[in-house]
């Protein structure tokens, strides 16, 4: 059944269990400890009453004196009985008693060693004796004082009898508020799971109450960071979907409208050649676009092979800066490099190329008049690759987003110049699998600086482990 199972029944089970091994310690110390301090109380008044009787015994016989001093001086529960070392009754005091089991006992007495001996009557009462040999001049006896302990036995059996029924009741009612304090303690469980099962990939906007900073109250936080976490992931893996879908429409429609436009009536060769031009390029926009998605959603789910080796930083520059000063030209713009250390990375140099022709390009696209610069720097254990342009800028509500999937400051910009609003998000995604980062400063009409930080070589990159490194080729060009 669902409630054996349960954490609250388990919890419930060990509390009696503990419970019920505390209360039989506290039982049975409580009983032996009233148990000896009862018998040794007897004793020690047997043995003290011996002592008085005996000089009374004494001076009996010494004196001739009456019996009546002994039996005066009895207590009431008092059995004094006075034998002959052979085991003849001489004198008894106190109520009769069956004397045939004592004996024994008389004769071992005699011996010399005191002792204590219980015997029970034949009306079934149980007596302690106290039994030692007593000297009178030439004569010797052997004295024996009892008591009936029947009370003792009875406390005891009293106490033994309530501690059985108080330890049931309470066991029951520990039960009892076990399973009620189990119930209230994890209640708060029960409203976790309620509210983790409303959830689904549909439905994220659901939050577990927090009421208390106890360990659930942490795992209600904990869970709905996550929670929050995964909603702000699916919020963007459906923007992004909506995005990609949108940004592949529209060069689709620019596709169809030119077919459609081209094939309505007879045209010239001229008119044909313009139409598939324009097919043509919206054709490897589209595909421009694809080969980027498809590299961003393998680097999602890590599938993205990088090849790590050392990389020459100087080097890598270098060769980018032919192309890119080409670029700068068309555009009449300059091309500086400044201080360029020679510095080594651990990294993939084809990915790593690619990260800094799309900074770069972005640099050139986004630059009307001025220049373009770049230089590498040592900073303690990091390379740091700065490239500055004195460019449109980014203005300030825009700069924490430009590395997200499609954005893009001024869509229309970008698209005349043939960006995707992907670069800075790849370039990105690549720093970051080398274990470096990209941060950026920008003022509007005066410029951005993009720089690159990147570990030095030996210093190994923090997540290059997680990554394949089965080597596969592709320019900087392809992305
Ligand atoms: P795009 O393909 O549109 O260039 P990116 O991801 O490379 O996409 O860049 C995102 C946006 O960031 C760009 O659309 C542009 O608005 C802005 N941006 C990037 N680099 C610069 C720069 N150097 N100067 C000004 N704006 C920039």
């Amino acid at each position: 059944m669902k409630f054996f199972k349960s954490v609250k029944f388990r919890l419930t089970v060990w509390y009696l269990i503990v419970m019920s091994i505390l209360l039989f310690v506290f039982a049975a110390l409580s009983y032996f400890t009233l148990y000896h301090n009862l018998y040794n109380n007897l004793d020690d008044n047997l043995k003290n009453r011996f002592i008085k009787l005996r000089s009374l015994l004494q001076d009996v016989i010494d004196n001739a004196d009456t019996d009546i001093d002994i039996d005066r001086e009895r207590e009431l529960g008092e059995v004094i009985l006075v034998y002959y070392p052979k085991g003849l009754l001489w004198k008894g005091f106190g109520p009769f008693i069956d004397t045939s089991d004592i004996t024994p006992m008389v004769q071992e007495a005699a011996q010399g060693a005191p002792f204590f001996f219980d015997i029970t009557t034949t009306y079934g009462q149980e007596i302690r004796f106290y039994a030692a040999p007593v000297i009178v001049g030439e004569s010797s006896f052997v004295l024996l004082v009892g008591r009936y302990f029947g009370e003792i036995k009875a406390i005891l059996n009293r106490l033994r009898t309530t501690f059985i029924l108080s330890g049931l009741v309470m066991i029951v009612l520990a039960g009892v508020g076990g399973l009620f304090l189990a119930d209230r303690a994890l209640r708060p469980v029960d409203r976790i799971t309620r509210t983790a099962q409303k959830i689904s990939e549909r439905n994220l906007s659901h939050r577990i109450e927090v009421h208390s900073e106890d360990e659930l109250g942490r795992l209600s936080h904990t869970l709905n960071q996550m929670i929050a976490r995964l909603e702000d992931a699916f919020r963007r893996q459906q923007q992004f979907t909506a995005d990609a879908s949108h940004e592949l429409r529209t060069p689709l429609s620019v596709i169809q409208a030119e077919a459609t436009l081209a094939l309505g009536k007879e045209r010239k060769e001229k008119e044909y050649r313009e139409a598939l031009e324009t097919i043509s390029q919206e054709a490897s926009y589209m595909s421009s676009i694809i080969d980027k998605l498809l590299f961003l959603a393998r680097s999602d789910i890590r599938q993205e092979q990088y090849s790590f080796e050392e990389v020459n930083l100087r080097e890598l520059i270098m060769d980018l800066a032919t192309s890119i000063e080409a670029l700068a030209q068309e555009k009449g713009l300059e091309f500086e490099m400044g201080i360029v250390e020679d510095l080594v990375v651990r990294g993939d140099q084809d990915r790593l190329k690619q990260l800094f022709f799309n900074i770069l390009e972005n640099a050139i696209k986004y630059t009307l008049q001025g220049k373009v610069s770049i230089s590498v720097v040592r900073k303690d254990e990091e390379a740091i690759i700065a490239i500055v342009d004195t460019g449109v800028g980014i203005p300030p509500q825009d700069l924490p987003h430009v590395f997200e999937r499609f954005y893009r400051v001024d869509k229309t910009r970008s698209r005349e110049e043939g960006g995707t609003g992907l670069g800075l998000a790849i370039a990105q995604e690549i720093a970051e699998a080398h274990g470096g980062k990209i941060e950026v400063e920008s003022e509007v009409n005066e410029g951005s600086t993009f720089s690159v930080v990147l570990p030095v070589y030996p210093v190994a990159p923090r997540d290059s482990g997680k990554r394949k490194s089965k080597r596969k080729r592709s320019s900087a060009e392809d992305i």
